[in-house]
């Protein structure tokens, strides 16, 4: 297991590089183990910066292999299998990420909680800078409260109530979360306890047959 799977507040990490892969221009090392983020399911890569011999070099970009593998693209210039590194993440963008992630999920469970029945997926879900949204057809959603959807989420991020994370049992890459009795497939990263996420404000438009709720926290 990954160290960001393992501990997702880990926020340095001493480790080694283990594989250097040349993609055109572009220079990707694989990690002994890493606290990078690889994007996907809408989260976005981690940002972060990678010290080798007293020296700080960027982490650009974190991504999956074709075995879904993290691979991290980096400035460093001639890196070596072997070498020494020193991981350091951009907590704060980190840390609002999980924050936002998570909501996306309780707020999808609070909208099937109202309307009665599960709903699809959403058409997209992704999280930007400040802010993380759903968008969903307007047949899907129409007649739901946003605003009691906002109350109920506030009430929830209110409460120290766990959020777990786990594998699948045959296949590692294949993960889920798990929060009161719900359980969503995801291989996203999130905080441990709603209460870590605090007050947040909903607000919804409808455009071309699409409802986009966003969510922010506040
Ligand atoms: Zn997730």
């Amino acid at each position: 297991m990954v160290k960001y799977y393992e501990d997702n507040y880990c926020r340095e990490l001493d480790t080694a590089i283990r594989e250097v892969l040349h993609e055109g221009d572009n220079t990707y090392i694989r990690l002994a183990d890493t606290i990078f983020y690889a994007q996907g399911g809408g989260q976005k890569s981690d940002r972060g910066i990678i010290i080798m011999d007293g020296k700080e070099y960027r982490m650009l970009k974190s991504v999956k292999d074709e075995n879904g593998d993290p691979v991290h693209l980096t400035d460093i210039p001639d890196p070596l299998p072997g070498q020494q590194v020193h991981l350091v993440l951009d907590w704060d963008f980190r840390y609002l990420q999980m924050k936002l992630h998570t909501c996306l999920h309780i707020m999808h469970l609070l909208i099937e909680e109202q309307i009665g029945h599960e709903i699809e997926n959403p058409l997209v879900a992704d999280i930007e800078e400040t802010f993380a949204y759903n968008k969903y057809p307007n047949a899907v959603v129409s007649g739901v409260d946003m605003g009691q959807v906002e109350r109920n989420m506030n009430e929830l991020f209110a409460q120290d109530i766990e959020v777990t994370t786990y594998e699948n049992e045959n296949d590692a890459h294949y993960r889920y979360w798990k929060c009161r009795e719900d359980v969503i497939p995801c291989g996203g990263i999130h905080v441990h306890h709603l209460n870590e996420i605090g007050n947040i404000r909903l607000s919804s438009h409808a455009k071309k047959g699409k409802m986009t709720v966003k969510v922010e926290l506040v």
